[in-house]
């Protein structure tokens, strides 16, 4: 009898690498759910909770970043992979709760590799501290002195509490949470950039429109 592979759940906001994806994995014999962004994939990992998450990183609604913090503090058990356009190497990118990176579009054979370690009962890279994984937040204001008001969620008390926080991206800062006291890390991260290199720039869609 052939061993189960873990159920992956891939979340990104492309339909196109989100359909092939899920081929691609379901073919290997995984079951696929599929969400579009961080909302979709709570709702999803409430119904039915995967092994392994596939997370974009950068998507429109709740994006990966705060995703993969909300999962790493809730249901620390699955194995978090997160994929990007954005970053080059292997590592995990500095502040992202995930035990493994994939940049994308450089072949699919490293990310068997990496869902292969995922199926170990005790998979080699988890490299965790849960304390300093800060919570990612896309300020949608932010004025002219880069200070911007942001809601943060308490993981401990689960309440949020409004801060303004100067909204340098990817330096990560340190709040005590302002009704139980927890220490939570938090660092922000611009809302998607709709002229990421996957789409089209204004100008090409000028172009085309004409
Ligand atoms: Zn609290």
């Amino acid at each position: 009898m052939a061993e189960r592979k873990p159920k992956l759940l891939i979340v990104d906001d492309e339909p196109t690498t989100r359909d092939l994806l899920t081929q691609v994995f379901t073919r290997r014999g995984h079951d696929v759910l599929s969400a579009k962004d961080g909302f979709a994939a709570l709702e999803q990992i409430k119904a039915e909770s995967p092994d392994v998450i596939l997370s974009d990183l950068n998507m429109p609604g709740m994006s990966g970043f705060e995703l993969l913090s909300v999962v790493r503090r809730r249901i620390p058990g699955i194995y978090v992979i997160a994929t990007s356009g954005a970053f080059a190497g292997d590592g995990v990118p500095n502040g992202i709760a995930a035990d493994a990176y994939y940049a994308k579009a450089t072949g699919l054979t490293y990310l068997f590799d990496l869902m292969q370690n995922a199926s170990l009962p005790n998979p080699a890279s988890r490299n965790r501290s849960s304390s300093a994984t800060p919570i990612w937040i896309s300020p949608t204001d932010r004025d002219a002195s880069l200070k911007a008001q942001v809601l943060i969620s308490c993981s401990d008390c689960l309440r949020a509490f409004s801060l303004s926080v100067e909204a340098a991206d990817f330096v990560i800062h340190e709040t005590l949470c302002v009704y139980c006291g927890t220490q939570i890390h938090y660092a922000t991260v611009q809302p998607m950039n709709p002229a990421s290199p996957l789409q089209f720039s204004s100008q090409e869609r000028a172009r085309a429109e004409q």
